[in-house]
């Protein structure tokens, strides 16, 4: 239907600049509150048209964040003006013809919802960004085995069912989970390359153990609407689990939520959600992921950076400690840029060089201020 997009490429961004420029498109919703959705809602308001949310879960973010991170999110997404819809079923895209019809080519007027109560929400343009279906018709059509939801089911080192066929990134289905970001997928091609140099006899020594991939470590840090949104470790654990003790700051007039999980004797950090101000994320990333000994007291780690110390600093502190992240989407520590720096010299080590040969801040860029502040 015209007026209907996703949000993937450069092209589809392109589109929609110019539907909603040549239909005079004042109002638009993003189905999907996920973080594709949230960066998609931004693209919209940027376009100068009023941005809708809508989700279809109790908040927004919800592999990510809790409910207190999402208020302290929505506080900020409504403070720009955005509007965000929550607990939303949507039922169908509504044409101007009135018709919800989904061979008309009448273009989009209004989403209809399936909550009782609930008026048709009036919008001219629809994205639709609401999970990820891997493109799997080739591998169905050659009769490898694909999850029931799609993807190719891989093992441990990428292999599918079909010998000397491997698959990775967002179309491969391990232990019945699809990874939707970068650095999952260069890891999974690490693997299938020495699974398959394995395979032709070259690279690995036979009593060598080959690499495998059994999972993904999915902490998170962005900048969202403006907003630190970071997730770490156990960020939501399971009602069942007992080795938990959380510890929580709300400041809803700074509009920061923190919550920082320990095990039960607070001996161990578990996992967080940082939503406003997440300087230290890469402290408690790697406490919490590499075991890194905890201060006496834990719960300093607790309060914000911008209020430590009557501070005011959004900004993510730089660590000399070259196994620390700097890029979380390509995994490059202080100590490969370090490296590279030296490597370049000080004329040669510009930003752009050190992008091309450390690949950090390619991703999703969010790491380019801290990248920057290493260079001086
Ligand atoms: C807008 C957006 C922002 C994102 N931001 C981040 C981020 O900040 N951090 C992060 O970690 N991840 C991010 N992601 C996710 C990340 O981009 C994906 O996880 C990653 O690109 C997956 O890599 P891939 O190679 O598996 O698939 P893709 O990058 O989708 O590449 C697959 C390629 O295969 C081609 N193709 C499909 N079918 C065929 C065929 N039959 N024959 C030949 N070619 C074919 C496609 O055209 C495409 O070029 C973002 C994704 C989007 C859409």
């Amino acid at each position: 239907r015209p007026g209907v997009f996703v949000y993937r490429t450069i092209e589809d961004l392109e589109a929609m600049l110019e539907y909603a420029k040549e239909n005079n498109v004042k109002s638009a919703a993003v189905i999907g509150g996920g973080l594709l959705g949230l960066e998609a809602a931004k693209a919209v308001a940027d376009m100068n048209v009023e941005s809708h949310i809508i989700e279809f879960a109790p908040n927004l973010m919800c592999r990510q964040i809790d409910q207190g991170g999402h208020d302290a999110l929505v506080g900020t997404i409504e403070s720009l003006g955005l509007k965000v819809h929550c607990d939303a079923r949507t039922e169908s895209i509504v044409g101007s013809d009135g018709s919800t019809d989904t061979e008309s080519i009448a273009p989009v007027a209004a989403l209809s919802f399936s909550n009782e109560g609930w008026d048709d929400l009036p919008v001219q343009m629809v994205v639709v960004s609401c999970g990820i279906k891997p493109r799997d018709e080739v591998a169905r059509d050659a009769g490898i085995v694909v999850g029931e939801r799609g993807g190719v089911v891989v093992d441990e080192q990428l292999r599918t069912s079909v010998k000397d066929v491997y698959a990775i990134g967002e179309i491969a289905l391990y232990n019945n989970f699809i990874y939707g970001l970068i650095l999952p997928g260069y890891d999974m091609a690490n693997v299938a390359a020495s699974a398959i140099a394995s395979d032709i006899g070259i690279g690995i020594d036979s009593d060598e153990e080959s690499p495998k991939f059994t999972g993904a470590d999915l902490s998170t840090k962005l900048k969202l609407l403006g907003c630190d949104v970071a997730s770490f470790g156990v960020n939501q654990p399971k009602p069942d689990d007992e080795d938990v003790s959380e510890l929580v700051w709300n400041d809803p007039l700074q509009g920061v939520y923190r919550k920082l999980i320990f095990n039960k004797s607070g001996s161990k950090l578990r996992g967080g959600i940082l939503v406003g101000d997440a300087g230290d994320y890469t402290t408690l990333h790697k406490i919490a992921t590499q075991g890194a000994e905890l201060p006496e007291n834990p719960s300093v780690l607790l309060a914000p950076p911008s209020a430590r110390g009557g501070e005011v600093s959004m900004e993510e502190e730089v660590s000399d400690d070259p196994t620390s992240q700097v890029c979380s989407c390509n995994d490059v520590t202080r100590g490969t840029i370090n490296e590279a720096v030296a490597e370049l010299g000080v004329e040669g080590a510009t930003l752009p060089a050190l992008k091309k040969c450390t690949n950090a801040g390619t991703g999703c860029g969010g790491c380019e201020p801290l990248v920057k502040k290493i260079l001086g």
